[in-house]
């Protein structure tokens, strides 16, 4: 096994690029447990922890209003205690995993393995955020391709993302209470005058989904219980949740998430 531990981006991306499969390595909270079921066997590991440009966030002013970019190696815990420029944001982060997680699990790895159960892709899809890798800028709409299955090539470095900040928003979950991943998890978000984006995550068989109904019912300021539950038979089921639980479970935590907008 060939391990390096670059301090420059450009030095990453060539020794994945190097041949052979060869894995970024960020706090391999999945990859290592994957190693170790022999689910990956990678012929070599690129360690990202020596990339100090990868951690750490700023907001900047944009076309379309101000966003917050984050980099790809800023751990969940940093999101939680740092991110106040979004507070729902900053809550999702508390809600991942527990200490442990949050003190080694990072963004870009979260994003990059697109777990269908996990936070962040809620919140990156109801923020229109940005996903800026090595070779592209990722819209959020085309960055999440179905389960584990993402936008990035083979050897692509996701280096930092940018959330729009919002007006107001709010994250509910509904998490298992073993692993904490989300059963549902419902971001909702102003991120324009009156423009809503709702985004829901745990439940979908395809991963992240957006949510029109419930766009259209806060852009309406219709009562959020109106809203029907989404359709049954888009949603996963394994021993944890039924397809219709998992239904049910999105409007009750799009309920606590409008209940819980600032
Ligand atoms: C017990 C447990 C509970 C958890 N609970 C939750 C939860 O409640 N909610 C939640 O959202 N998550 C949860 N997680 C996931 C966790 O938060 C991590 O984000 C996730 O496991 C990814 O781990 P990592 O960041 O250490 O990345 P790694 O395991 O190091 O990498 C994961 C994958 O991403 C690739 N990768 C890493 N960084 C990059 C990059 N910058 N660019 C391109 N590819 C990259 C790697 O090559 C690998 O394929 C949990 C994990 C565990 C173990």
């Amino acid at each position: 096994m060939n391990l390096s531990r670059p301090s420059r981006v450009a030095d990453a991306v060539s020794a994945a690029g190097a041949g052979g499969d060869v894995a970024y390595l960020a706090g391999g909270h999945t990859l290592i447990p994957a190693m170790k079921a022999r689910l990956r066997d990678p012929e070599g590991l690129v360690d990202l922890s020596g990339l100090d440009e990868l951690k750490g966030m700023s907001v900047e002013d944009a076309e379309g209003g101000r966003r917050l970019w984050i980099g790809a190696m800023t751990r969940h815990r940093d999101v939680a205690e740092g991110a106040d420029a979004i507070p729902a944001l900053q809550h999702m982060a508390t809600l991942i995993g527990d200490p442990q997680v949050r003190n080694r699990g990072t963004l870009g790895g979260s994003l990059a393995n697109n777990d269908p159960a996990s936070d962040y892709p809620a919140a990156v899809l109801a923020l229109q955020a940005e996903i800026e890798t090595d070779r592209a800028t990722h819209r959020a709409e085309d960055f999440f391709q179905g389960m584990f299955f993402t936008a990035l090539e083979e050897g692509e470095l996701i280096k930092r993302v940018g959330f729009r900040i919002p007006a107001r928003a709010a994250y509910a979950k509904f998490r298992h209470p073993a692993s904490r991943y989300a059963l549902s998890g419902v971001f909702v978000a102003e991120i324009g005058p009156g423009i809503w984006r709702v985004a829901v995550t745990g439940s979908g068989q395809e991963g992240v989904f957006r949510w029109p109904q419930a766009e259209e019912a806060l852009a309406n300021g219709a009562d959020i219980s109106t809203v029907a539950a989404p359709d049954a038979s888009l949603m996963s089921s394994d021993i944890h949740a039924s397809p219709e639980y998992r239904a049910h479970l999105c409007t009750v935590m799009l309920a606590k998430a409008v209940g819980e907008i600032k």
